[in-house]
């Protein structure tokens, strides 16, 4: 295992990329426009990073059009784009310890589970997605004899990947995966809390054999450079994850434009349902505080409503206590740490706001509470449980994006089930029984695109991920994810 002291020298002489990479190239936004990245856990500015307008959105634009209609990537056999996308997956782990630093140092989560966790799982989707190339078959039609009709599927051009801070090289490899492996050109924008992941993936990329424009990646503020693509008249799909706020613009952006698809995977405050007849209630306490503190609590899936029927209520908030003591926060490059710093101090402000206010709604402050300062830096926030939460209280309506847990008891399994559904998120939901007929009959109830039963968070690039409702539509993950970046087509050769 490698020591704080390692990072920290390693930190110190890390290259960071300030520049956009459009059509191969490093691109510097012709209106000199920068933004300042700052180490949450230091409180240092990383890099200014060049902020792309318009026009730089619009070269990038153009290139990424270029390389289609080139068919330099669409147009190679599906074995050759399958051994390009496993060369990409070689590298992310041959550069994996600067990878992990790049995420930590950016966004504040733990070095080590950006090294173990996110790194390796970006490199798996993109092997994932590689090895599935060259084994998807199109359709053909039952038609009369008379006449053969096929149903193929096509890459649909250039697509726009905008994507969020919290997981950032993973779900960039969540979308750029499989829009890749389709044959498609890329632009990506990453958050402009943690864009040096993403402009190092399009050297890898480059490297691993993927023509230039093919993915470019272009580092901007959300207001110009995610705005500029939204409102493109030449990008033919945009593929979102971040707030219902910015997705719900994406969405007027297209409609003010030229009606380009629109996939969103936006926001949540998934519910996870505990019954008295759970045998392993400690296994439940553990993954309950797992679902409210990984990541220091900012996933969009966070199970970050806790209901506890009656009978344990009592019995399981201490159990959970207890679990919560492991999750202390931490620096984010001690080997140590499960926890490490919010994103931002801003962030922390916003997170400690809705600590606050929930307390003057009445809610019971059962742990936690408290911002934590590690080495002078103000940026960390205690596992947190507020009690006695009501459905109005904005703690149980609001996505907190915290290691912020509201909790309630229930009676029976109808009122369980109608307090997890009455939300306008439904990313997912945990239940956690040993009756096999509840186990059915609550996760069929559950409104809510992944159901995880006796466990939280249940992901895998096997199986899709996405909500419905205001968490958005549209799936990550899984072959069908490849219906986001492929477009149907129907071709009828009349025989006689
Ligand atoms: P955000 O919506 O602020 O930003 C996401 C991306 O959109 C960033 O790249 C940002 O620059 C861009 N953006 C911001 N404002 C924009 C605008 N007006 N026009 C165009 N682009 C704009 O979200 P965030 O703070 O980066 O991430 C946290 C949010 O992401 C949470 O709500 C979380 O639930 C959500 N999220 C969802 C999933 C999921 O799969 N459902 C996964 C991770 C995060």
């Amino acid at each position: 295992m490698t020591d704080r002291l390692f990072w920290e020298k390693k930190l110190q002489n890390q290259r960071f990329i300030s520049y956009a990479i459009v059509d191969g190239a490093p691109r510097f936004s012709a209106a000199g426009n920068t933004f300042a990245v700052v180490n949450p856990a230091s409180g240092r500015v990383l890099a200014e990073v060049t902020a792309c307008q318009a026009d730089d959105i619009d070269a990038a634009v153009t290139s990424a059009r270029a390389a289609f209609r080139s068919g330099a990537w669409r147009g190679l056999l599906p074995g050759e784009r399958k051994a390009a996308l496993l060369r990409l997956s070689q590298l992310i782990l041959d550069n994996r310890e600067e990878l992990a630093l790049l995420e930590s140092a950016s966004m504040g989560k733990p070095v080590n589970d950006a090294l173990n966790i996110d790194i390796p799982g970006a490199a798996a989707v993109f092997a994932w997605y590689a090895e599935s190339i060259d084994k998807l078959y199109d359709q053909v039609a039952p038609t009369a004899s008379g006449a053969l009709a096929t149903i193929t599927r096509a890459p649909v051009g250039v697509v726009a990947a905008i994507v969020p801070w919290n997981f950032p090289l993973d779900i960039t490899a969540w979308k750029l995966g499989p829009a890749l492996a389709a044959g498609n050109s890329v632009i990506l924008k990453p958050s402009e809390n943690s864009p040096f992941t993403a402009l190092r993936l399009a050297e890898l990329a480059l490297d691993a054999g993927i023509p230039p424009g093919v993915l470019n990646v272009v580092p901007g503020l959300g207001t110009e450079a995610g705005a500029a693509l939204g409102l493109h008249d030449d990008i033919d799909v945009i593929t979102f994850t971040g707030s219902t706020a910015v997705g719900k613009a994406f969405m007027h952006y297209s409609a003010q434009s030229n009606l380009k698809q629109v996939w969103l995977e936006c926001g949540g405050k998934s519910a996870n349902l505990i019954f008295a007849d759970c045998a392993d209630l400690d296994a439940a306490a553990e993954k309950a505080a797992f679902g409210i503190c990984f990541n220091q609590g900012e996933v969009c899936s966070a199970n970050s409503r806790l209901l506890v029927e009656r009978a344990i209520y009592n019995r399981f908030i201490d159990k959970l206590i207890e679990k919560l003591s492991a999750w202390a926060p931490k620096h984010p490059l001690d080997p140590d740490a499960r926890m490490g710093a919010m994103v931002s101090e801003a962030h922390r402000q916003k997170v400690m706001g809705y600590i606050a206010r929930a307390q003057e709604e009445g809610a019971t402050l059962l742990a936690g509470g408290e911002a934590v300062a590690i080495d002078g830096v103000n940026c960390y926030v205690q596992p947190t449980v507020l009690g006695g939460v009501t459905e109005e209280m904005r703690i149980w309506q609001e996505e907190v994006f915290g290691p912020v847990l509201a909790v309630r008891a229930f009676d029976d399994e109808d009122e369980a089930v109608a307090l997890a559904n009455n939300h306008i998120y439904a990313l997912a939901a945990s239940v956690w029984t040993d009756d096999l007929r509840r186990a059915h009959r609550v996760s069929a109830r559950l409104e809510a695109g992944t159901v995880s039963v006796n466990t939280v968070d249940a992901l895998d690039v096997s199986v899709p991920f996405g909500g419905n409702k205001q968490s958005g539509f549209g799936r990550d993950l899984s072959l069908h994810a490849f219906d986001k970046f492929t477009t149907l087509k129907t071709t009828w050769f009349q025989l006689g």
